[in-house]
């Protein structure tokens, strides 16, 4: 329908990005596919029309699929229509955008300006196997647009950038190429890995991780790139690889994927994998923290505000020094395993989990009995119990019932009778 509605004004629309990559990976490997996200680009070629082209087919196809909802983003003059679970579509996000290009004085039957609006508009893309377009619309629908040579890195298995200065452009693109490389198990091409050190060495990351950023813009892109890396199955793969290209450097110039950290993000996949199967915690956010929390106490809050950490992140690497030092001095003069629960229960699970990752072996022992044994101890009596032992109901039973649990805990009781001997 889309490119019905596109041929009729004339215009030519085009299949790009992603969606093409993964189309064509896929028929290679005879994979199934399961696209969520494409990319759609019109080229006008009226001047008058051009500009607004992408938007009027988003409203021409909202019109035709009112189940559809249509955001329009003004600044760029691209449209987006959205199904969000959508019986048959499932969810489904269609990014309609206009060929960024000049405006050229020929008639659209032109085919050398046809091909170079669309050029353009691939020219800005980050690599080669991301900028081929598949045509849409007739004369020549189906066609593959690759004047990159996107196809044959695709074959090669390659990470191929497309111009010298992208990097420098646009320092998230290094992530977005770890990304693809360790996803699909390509290698970056020499030359492009060689961009990245260059980017890198000439203090890129300062744009990215500087205090006082001017570019809150680049902050959110990276903060999406590292979304998707830490939330992917190969998150450990590509932050290894961002360390061995010296990419970590864009979070913060000090944060190198070092022996200690490697042992605190197994650490971390241990506590989460016990303590939160159920994902009550986000688990690419607390990696994150992890990633920071890593970092020297006086750097934390900086790249947790320039990454704009959700507030509870945040707030929790801003006690994370205070909090550390109560329960390590704490801890090892405590006799009786109450006193650990009643220190230990302030804490949420990531922050527990954060304290541990920086404990020494005993302090990170008795962490993880209380979150294995002790905090799950429960009173052996309840409230009617109380009532039948004589306490008049109130908000002190709490207070009781505690006693019991601490009781317990230190061996003081084993079991009900001597709970209600120990309330008599
Ligand atoms: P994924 O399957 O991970 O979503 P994608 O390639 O579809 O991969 P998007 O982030 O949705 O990734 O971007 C869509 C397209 O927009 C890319 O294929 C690429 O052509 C272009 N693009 C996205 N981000 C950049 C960037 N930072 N610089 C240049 N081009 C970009």
């Amino acid at each position: 329908t889309a490119s019905q509605e596109a041929e009729k004004r004339g215009w030519h629309l085009y299949l790009v990005g992603g969606a093409v990559r993964d189309l064509l990976l896929a028929e290679a490997t005879s994979d199934t596919l399961m696209i969520k996200d494409i990319d759609l680009v019109v080229d006008g070629f009226h001047k008058s029309a051009d500009v607004g082209a992408g938007v009027e087919l988003a409203k021409a196809l909202q019109q035709l699929y009112p189940a559809a909802r249509l955001e329009i983003h003004g600044a760029f003059q691209t449209a987006a229509l959205l199904w969000h679970k959508d019986p048959e579509l499932d969810s489904l996000w269609v990014d309609i955008a206009t060929a960024r290009t000049e405006f050229y004085p020929y008639p659209a039957a032109n085919p050398e300006v046809e091909a170079s609006s669309i050029r353009q508009d691939l020219y800005r893309r980050d690599f080669t196997i991301n900028a081929i377009a598949l045509r849409l619309t007739s004369p020549r629908s189906g066609e593959l647009l690759d004047f990159f040579g996107g196809l044959l890195d695709l074959q090669a298995k390659q990470i191929r950038v497309l111009h010298p200065n992208s990097f420098i452009e646009d320092p998230t693109r290094i992530y977005r190429g770890v990304r693809f490389a360790v996803r699909f198990g390509f290698e970056i091409e020499p030359q492009t890995e060689e961009f990245i050190r260059y980017a890198i060495n000439s203090g890129v990351y300062d744009r990215t991780s500087q205090e006082n950023t001017k570019t809150p813009a680049l902050q959110t892109r990276l903060k999406t790139e590292l979304k998707h890396i830490l939330e992917a199955p190969y998150w450990k793969s590509a932050l290894q690889l961002l360390d061995n290209l010296g990419a970590l450097q864009c979070i913060h110039p000090t944060l190198k994927l070092n022996a200690l950290l490697l042992r605190q993000l197994r650490l971390l996949e241990l506590c989460l994998r016990r303590f939160d199967a159920e994902q009550t915690f986000i688990h690419w956010q607390m990696r994150l923290e992890a990633l920071i929390a890593h970092l020297a106490p006086e750097y934390r809050m900086k790249v947790a505000q320039n990454l704009q950490l959700q507030d509870d992140s945040i707030v929790r690497l801003k006690n994370l020094v205070q909090s550390f030092s109560q329960v390590i001095e704490s801890l090892p003069t405590f006799q009786r395993p109450s006193q650990v629960v009643q220190l230990l229960r302030q804490y949420d699970l990531p922050m527990l989990i954060l304290i541990a990752l920086q404990s020494p072996r005993y302090i990170r022992h008795q962490i993880w009995e209380y979150l294995t044994v002790w905090a799950n101890v429960q009173p052996l009596l309840n409230g009617n119990d109380l009532k039948k032992l004589g306490y008049k109901p109130g908000p002190q039973y709490r207070q009781i019932l505690d006693d019991v649990v601490a009781a317990t805990l230190d061996g003081v009781i084993k079991d009900r009778t001597e709970a209600e001997e120990f309330l008599a």
